[in-house]
């Protein structure tokens, strides 16, 4: 079974926790130079105020409807962030995967059946609250789309008690006919009126058509989707859409790292696959965390679960710059206690995109002299593979290489591992 645990309307809790006077009042955050509205209470919700707006076109609204306004403050969210994941990092030390800013998911495999389960969840909910003042919601089920599922459920109808749970296949199929085909992680908006079009309405009906049929519509994404629906856990964390932050970590091999230069290393291996993913998007990033934790297996060994974020100044999804934060970052948190990491990431966050950018007075880069390398070392890469051109902590050593012991080949994309038809 998989938990996700998230924040409800993470932002505006934030703010609440410091300024409880506002428990009832509708809350609205704003992006960056406060441009745009991001972030919403249930109450500014249900007010209509939409999501992305501009601010100056829905001031009228926030006036006359008494809503609080803040600017984005990220350092804050960061940190409190780094509560919330700590809490579920001592709940379950070796499922928890933090996910976005302010979710995580708890592999709970080994931890007792459903029954067992469930009043624990229930009371991590109130127990991150009582600690944080962060409300949270448990989606738990066999799959992680089927968790996400059900955590919308939690969030949805208080009766839950912050945790809903879809354990048994009478609810599976109940929670699919309720819930819009729309709203499923993976599916969305893009492929609605396609579906639509074929009578197909909830993520119970799409459920119903063939392997083959949702195959031949929307490929193999869709069908992974679909075999989650029906209880098959095919997707991995790492290939789950992302909209609010780019996650990029890996657990170790064997007992895990304990030298700085290795986890660097691995750091630094994150980050540039944060910054490629966030240059494909032609988006950026301004705040960045890292995080690295030791594993409950080795009661001999002291524990440890280093955090830390870093807000940048300007949104950027230059290499070298994300790279040497990120690294400056783990340098910063590093013990002088030995611990065997075994496991480490990197995020990147508060994303906008990468053609509205409000640059700052006393930037000390260059920005367009960046942006010509950078282009110059995308073009490189493109051509010749990734981190063909990389920054030099990155390394070739990997002694934090990846658990893959099982991975195949890359035939495709590597001269030295291609197929020899004929060995001579
Ligand atoms: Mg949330």
């Amino acid at each position: 079974m998989y938990a996700i645990v998230d924040c409800n309307n993470f932002y505006a809790s934030c703010e609440r926790v410091f300024n409880p006077n506002l428990r009832n009042t509708p809350i609205v955050i704003l992006s960056n130079n406060d441009g745009c509205i991001i972030a919403r209470s249930n109450e500014a919700k249900s007010l209509g105020i939409d999501m992305g707006s501009p601010f100056y076109q829905a001031k009228d609204i926030l006036e006359q409807h008494g809503v609080a306004v803040f600017s984005s403050n990220y350092n804050l969210y960061g940190d409190m962030s780094r509560r919330v994941m700590r809490m579920l990092y001592d709940f379950c030390p070796d499922g928890f995967t933090q996910y976005s800013i302010d979710e995580a998911f708890l592999n709970l495999a080994g931890m007792g059946t459903p029954e067992d389960l469930h009043l624990p969840c229930i009371q991590l909910a109130k127990d991150i609250e009582q600690g944080t003042g962060i409300p949270v919601t448990i989606g738990i089920a066999p799959t992680k789309t089927l968790a996400k599922m059900a955590s919308k459920f939690g969030k949805k109808h208080k009766g839950y008690q912050g945790c809903c749970m879809i354990d048994t296949e009478e609810k599976r199929q109940k929670a699919l006919q309720l819930f819009p085909v729309e709203d499923v992680w993976g599916i969305g908006w893009r492929h609605k009126a396609k579906l639509e079009y074929y009578g197909i309405k909830t993520a119970w009906d799409f459920t119903q058509k063939s392997e083959a049929w949702v195959r031949k519509l929307m490929h193999v994404p869709g069908l992974r989707t679909w075999k989650e629906l029906r209880g098959i856990d095919c997707i991995d964390i790492e290939e789950l859409p992302h909209k609010k932050s780019i996650m990029t970590s890996r657990s170790f091999q064997g007992e895990g790292l304990s030298q700085l230069a290795d986890v660097e290393e691995a750091v630094a291996n994150f980050a540039a696959s944060c910054v490629r993913k966030l240059r494909e998007q032609h988006t950026c990033c301004s705040a960045l965390t890292v995080f690295a934790h030791t594993s409950r297996f080795r009661t001999d060994l002291p524990s440890s679960y280093l955090y830390r974020n870093v807000t940048l100044q300007v949104p950027t999804n230059d290499l070298q710059e994300i790279v040497s934060t990120a690294v400056k970052a783990l340098r910063a948190e590093w013990p002088n206690h030995q611990y065997y990491y075994k496991k480490a990431g990197v995020m990147v966050w508060d994303i906008c995109r990468d053609d509205a950018i409000q640059t700052a007075l006393f930037d000390p880069i260059d920005r367009s002299k960046q942006a010509a390398l950078a282009k110059a070392i995308d073009e490189i890469n493109r051509k010749n593979g990734h981190n063909m051109v990389r920054v030099a902590v990155q390394g070739y050593r990997k002694n934090w290489h990846l658990k893959n012991e099982y991975i195949s080949r890359q035939f495709t994309t590597n001269i030295n591992q291609i197929i020899k038809v004929k060995t001579d």
